[in-house]
């Protein structure tokens, strides 16, 4: 594999690549590094990547495993359901809207378990089942409960995943019904992450999300890889992506640079706006302050999936959105609703809170005139609507008439025949 150590962000320790993600001289987080053959025939080397499977494992190459590529066809046995090529769609309607010119929808609901989580999941649990684990776990704001379920009922593995009690329903019992062991922790997210990380500690464990957090990290790169293709093989000039723990937003830049690097892909490194909830928005708030730090809040918003109030990426995503002319944004929970709205009404998707989270800090950078109307841009859709359904709830009224002509007359009288 490509894949060589991992390497602690700060201070640059190395270490083997095994189930581990802080640094024992100086506790930074850890990271994947790769030494990437040099590509001397690009027309090649993306022939090769059009001809793998119609999933993430067609860019195994990039990924932190030991399965060789050639064997990449068959690798969605490694992760037992294979996420990823989810549409890239070209939101016109919503652009005109907006004011904008070129928008593009990745509409990563469209994974197995409707959501990008999918991702992280299939490549931590397919290193997690190289390095012999029989047990996967993960600590939750909702989405990845669902997917590390269902990983594990493919696979056969047994699963535990522990969730902040007050979770949406719809999540809740989209994870249960794969069999597995749901633990909902009286807590908020953070509390959550604490209680599994001192779990990962005693017991020998896959925790997706905490000892297997730098090869979880890496299935977010995918995202960028997809989108690079399905642009034919160019940047895009700004992308809108959601913040939780900072991990997607950070890993799409890495996943760019990487093939720029590679000379894969032609164009600048994207602008990167971040998304919050005004409600947990320590990113956009350190960003704000014109700080490095992000200070912890306790979360209160609509926005479930990205309520981590400490987020483990928040400094690097600051300094991203920074370095690459971007930003960070917090939207309110009334904004977040009627993003979803806007979003299903101009391309007939339905999102999930999160997924208002990103619609509106979009249409918030249009208004502020941020965007470029010759800019190319991406906004990223993460999640699915039917999952917190609770959202658009008396957004809209439905006309109750009894089965008759007249009744439907003299409901729609003004409407046109
Ligand atoms: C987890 C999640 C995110 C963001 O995750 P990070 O922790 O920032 O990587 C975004 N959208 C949805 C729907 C999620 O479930
Ligand atoms: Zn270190």
């Amino acid at each position: 594999m490509a894949a060589t150590s991992l390497q602690c962000k700060e201070c640059k320790t190395p270490y083997a690549l095994e189930a581990r993600y802080v640094c024992e001289r100086c506790f930074g987080p850890l990271e994947v590094v790769y030494d990437h053959e040099r590509v001397d025939d690009v027309a090649e080397a993306r022939r090769r990547i059009q001809g793998g499977p119609q999933n993430i494992w067609r860019y195994a190459d990039f990924l932190p495993l030991e399965q060789p590529p050639a064997s990449a066809r068959r690798a969605s046995s490694l992760s037992g359901l294979p996420a990823g090529c989810t549409p890239l769609i070209r939101a016109d309607r919503l652009a005109e809207r907006l004011g904008l010119g070129e928008l593009w929808i990745k509409n990563d609901a469209a994974n197995p378990t409707h959501s990008f989580k999918d991702r992280v999941v299939s490549v931590a649990v397919a290193r997690a089942r190289e390095l012999g684990y029989e047990v996967i776990a993960c600590a939750s704001t909702g989405n990845l409960a669902n997917s590390v379920a269902a990983h594990g009922a493919a696979l056969g593995l047994e699963s535990y995943v522990f969730i902040p009690a007050d979770l949406e329903e719809q999540k809740v019992l989209a994870t249960g019904v794969y069999g597995t062991h749901v633990v909902a922790v009286r807590s908020n997210y953070d509390g959550v992450n604490r209680l599994c990380t001192e779990l990962s500690g005693e017991r020998d464990w896959a925790f997706v999300n905490v000892n297997m957090r730098p090869y979880y990290a890496e299935g977010s790169k995918t995202l960028a890889y997809e989108v690079a293709e399905q642009l034919g093989w160019e940047t895009p000039d700004r992308c809108v992506v959601p913040i939780a723990s900072g991990s997607l937003f950070t890993k799409i830049a890495r996943g760019f640079d990487e093939w720029r690097e590679l000379g894969l892909v032609s164009g600048d490194g994207p602008t990167m706006n971040g998304a919050q909830a005004t409600g947990c928005s320590p990113v956009a708030q350190a960003f704000a302050a014109g700080s490095d730090v992000c200070r912890p809040v306790k979360p209160d918003t609509i926005a479930k999936s990205l309520a981590i109030g400490n987020p483990a990426d928040g400094p690097y995503a600051v300094e991203l959105a920074r370095r690459s002319g971007g930003g960070v944004d917090a939207v309110t929970d009334d904004e977040i609703r009627a993003g979803i709205r806007l979003l299903a009404e101009t391309t007939g998707i339905f999102t999930e809170t999160a997924g208002g989270v990103t619609t509106a800090t979009l249409a918030k950078l249009a208004a502020r005139g941020d965007i470029g109307r010759d800019e190319r841009v991406v906004a990223f859709i993460t999640g699915e609507g039917l999952k917190t359904l609770d959202a658009v709830r008396d957004t809209f009224t439905t006309h109750e008439i009894d089965p008759s002509y007249d009744a439907f007359e003299a409901e729609f009288a003004g409407a046109r025949a």
